[in-house]
């Protein structure tokens, strides 16, 4: 508390990112990110890059970065808009589209940085119960609203609703913005960016962070219509005129263009999500469906805190969530390498015994 703050300051409760300990050896399954490094043509690209000139601003509208983004989505450049991260896109999102006399609906059981957003913004919002299975009932969010937003797959539950869901309530909900959140749609989730093009208030955003492998270069877009791009363009004109540097715009390019590298390591992480559903199972684990590259499960008779700091005694860092207290008996486990998974297995097998 200090006199010199100001009131919103006073009000803010801060999102907790995920630890990133400073230590080595550790088998780190915290955080989501992707346990292989990016794309080898990422690397060349950053290289390239820090041999040409610094000096320079970057291009303030990221022309070639939004038009590797629109061909990789076979949309056009004017319905991209790209951000420092999809966790800068969501807060130009929020300020931009998502703030109105209305309620934000979004699930009480979901990405926990929204409840902040609206704190920043001060944006009133209403959380809508998950189903007792976890999942998103689409029926329970036709009400008066001023926007709806939630990631597909749903964090931290990895729960995927099915496309035909969401188009619905796109039907539904014509008089404000649906903002699906879709970090992690790319292990196993139907993306509904194939939507844009016929739903005018469906705004997808997306990140480099989890499946490119790119958590550190900070670059995350939307994908609209123009309208809405047109909007978050108006923010971060008026925020930060130069969001994505030199080196994030090289390094994104080439990761949005090497699509076969992409693809082979969402395919590795895929194949060991379900090797390790099977083998917790068997451990005493109920794991819930997961489309991402993160799984949320519960061990039938041993509590989630306790058994996060078990594992931590063993070098293994997974996420727990004390509340709400319906999501407290789990774990948040990312899918690492199959050695990682193996390593983590067999410390739960020692640990269960
Ligand atoms: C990781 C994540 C993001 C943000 O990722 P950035 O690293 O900021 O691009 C957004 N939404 C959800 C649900 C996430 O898990």
């Amino acid at each position: 508390m200090s006199k010199f703050w100001s009131d919103v300051v006073h009000r803010l409760t801060p999102y907790v990112p995920g630890e990133q300990p400073k230590l080595d050896n550790l088998v780190k399954l915290n955080t989501n990110e992707n346990p292989y490094g990016p794309s080898p043509k990422v690397i060349e690209a950053l290289k390239l890059e820090a041999a040409e000139s610094l000096r320079l601003y970057p291009d303030p509208n990221s022309d070639a970065l939004k038009a590797a983004i629109a061909k990789a989505h076979n949309l056009n450049a004017n319905q991209v808009f790209v951000g420092n991260g999809s966790d800068e896109v969501l807060a130009h999102v929020f300020q931009a589209l998502l703030k109105h006399s209305r309620p934000l609906l979004f699930p009480d059981i979901t990405y926990s940085f929204y409840p902040v957003y609206c704190g920043l913004y001060d944006i009133e919002y209403q959380a809508i119960p998950l189903a007792d299975d976890f999942t998103i009932n689409v029926d329970d969010y036709d009400q008066p609203n001023g926007g709806i937003i939630f990631p597909n797959p749903n964090a931290p539950t990895g729960i995927p609703l099915a496309l035909v869901k969401i188009e619905k309530l796109l039907k539904s909900n014509t008089q404000s913005v649906v903002v699906i959140d879709e970090a992690y749609v790319d292990f196993g989730t139907e993306s509904a960016v194939g939507l844009i093009n016929r739903y005018s208030n469906l705004l997808v955003t997306q990140t480099l962070s989890k499946a490119r492998s790119l958590a550190g270069l900070r670059v995350g877009y939307a994908l609209g219509s123009p309208e809405l791009i047109e909007a978050l363009i108006r923010v971060k004109d008026s925020f930060n005129s130069y969001p994505i540097d030199r080196f994030a715009s090289a390094g994104a390019i080439a990761a949005m263009q090497d699509v076969a590298y992409f693809e082979e390591t969402c395919s590795k992480v895929v194949a060991t999500r379900e090797s390790l559903i099977k083998e917790l199972t068997n451990l005493g684990f109920d794991v819930l469906p997961s489309g991402a590259n993160f799984i949320f499960a519960k061990h039938k008779n041993k509590d989630g805190a306790e058994l996060t700091a078990m594992l931590r005694q063993k070098n293994i860092i997974v996420r727990h969530f004390k509340a709400p207290a319906r999501i407290a008996p789990y774990l948040r486990i990312t899918i690492g390498t199959e050695s990682q998974s193996k390593a983590l297995i067999e410390s739960l097998a020692e640990l269960l015994v």
